[in-house]
């Protein structure tokens, strides 16, 4: 069997741990072993749309300690449940939350964990292809151990629900939490940007470096970005002059966007950037430089002073819209 820890926020489901369900989900069907998950509560789970994904069975955590996120206590959910069931594979998204938790639960079963994997190759150790420093580099790695646990890198595999959907049997336990399993876990929020698209699911990002100039140069990105219904990113050289919060910061030390359309404003490319935008499907660069690696890698580029130039595309697209 294998089983897919089932991130969510407050019972949200992402589109990265879709992305998990249908990399377990095939991964499955090469095993000829059912697909299983595992839900940490109270938030209601939403057994139809993880059917849809070929769930056949749900396992639900239920506890009031799980309402938000607390990484130690979700592992002992998956670690219970893994000892309970002695699944072939234990799998998750890798993000954040993903490796962190089962990086927690490979601690606690004194497994080997192999994180952000594109592909494995199943057999007694298993094959995997896996993404190192911040996604440079593909490493081929053996992964042993009676329980294999890995963690699914974004985008190895596109979020597709199974050709045939499940009716999944829902079956509720109580796991056994201690209060160190709660040391670590959400106490308090702060939304920024209320309503906002995140940036790792925005379709558009217009990006800032450096070359924006100042944290008032920002007015035109937002405004371009506000007409393609985007959002604001930018470089981490940004976010250490204090023009633009942490949470706007794209690359290794920042958010993994997947934009149909990334506009990189005054961005140099630096790898640790680089490794943060190239997942979207077209990078168009506007820089003084015709030689910056962002030019060099993007799909389209214009050679100019992005204070001419942002002015001039939102010109045009009012114009085109009537505006
Ligand atoms: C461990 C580590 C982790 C890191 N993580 C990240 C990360 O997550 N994200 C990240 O971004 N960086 C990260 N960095 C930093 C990274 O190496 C670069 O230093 C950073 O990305 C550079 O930011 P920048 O492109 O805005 O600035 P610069 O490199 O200074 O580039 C500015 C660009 O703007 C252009 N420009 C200047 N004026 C204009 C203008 N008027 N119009 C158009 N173009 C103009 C210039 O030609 C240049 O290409 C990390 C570094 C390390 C060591």
């Amino acid at each position: 069997m294998v089983l897919v820890f089932v991130e969510h926020d407050r019972g949200q489901l992402n589109k990265l741990s879709r992305e998990a369900l249908t990399f377990g989900r095939q991964l499955a069907g090469r095993l000829g072993a059912p697909l299983q998950a595992v839900w940490a509560g109270p938030a209601a789970a939403p057994a139809a749309d993880l059917g849809a994904y070929g769930v056949a069975a749900l396992h639900v955590a239920q506890s009031d300690q799980l309402a938000d996120y607390a990484p130690a206590a979700w592992a002992q959910c998956v670690a219970a449940l893994m000892a309970e069931l002695q699944p072939a594979v234990v799998l998750a998204a890798g993000t954040d939350r993903g490796n962190e938790v089962l990086a927690h639960v490979a601690a606690r079963a004194g497994l080997p964990l192999a994180a952000n994997c594109t592909a494995v190759e199943p057999g007694e150790a298993y094959t995997v292809t896996r993404l190192r420093w911040g996604g440079s580099l593909l490493e081929q790695a053996r992964l042993s151990g009676a329980v294999k646990l890995l963690t699914v890198a974004p985008q190895a595999v596109a979020a597709a629900p199974a050709e045939t959907a499940a009716v999944p049997t829902v079956r509720a336990f109580t796991p056994e939490l201690s209060a160190a399993d709660l040391r670590v876990r959400v106490v308090r929020r702060e939304e920024t940007g209320a309503g906002k698209v995140s940036l790792a699911e925005a379709r558009v990002v217009v990006g800032g470096g450096r070359g924006v100039g100042s944290a008032e140069g920002f007015q035109s990105l937002e405004e371009l970005a506000g007409l393609l219904g985007g959002v604001v990113g930018c470089s981490r050289a940004v976010t250490s002059l204090g023009w633009r919060p942490h949470a706007e910061q794209i690359g290794q030390t920042g958010n993994r966007i997947t934009a149909d359309l990334y506009i990189a404003c005054g961005v140099s490319g630096a790898i640790q950037h680089w490794v943060g935008c190239k997942g979207a499907k077209v990078v168009l660069a506007v820089n003084t430089d015709r030689e910056a690696p962002i030019v060099t890698q993007a799909h389209y580029a214009v050679i100019g002073d992005l204070h001419q130039v942002l002015p001039a595309i939102t010109a045009e697209l009012k114009k085109a819209r009537g505006g």
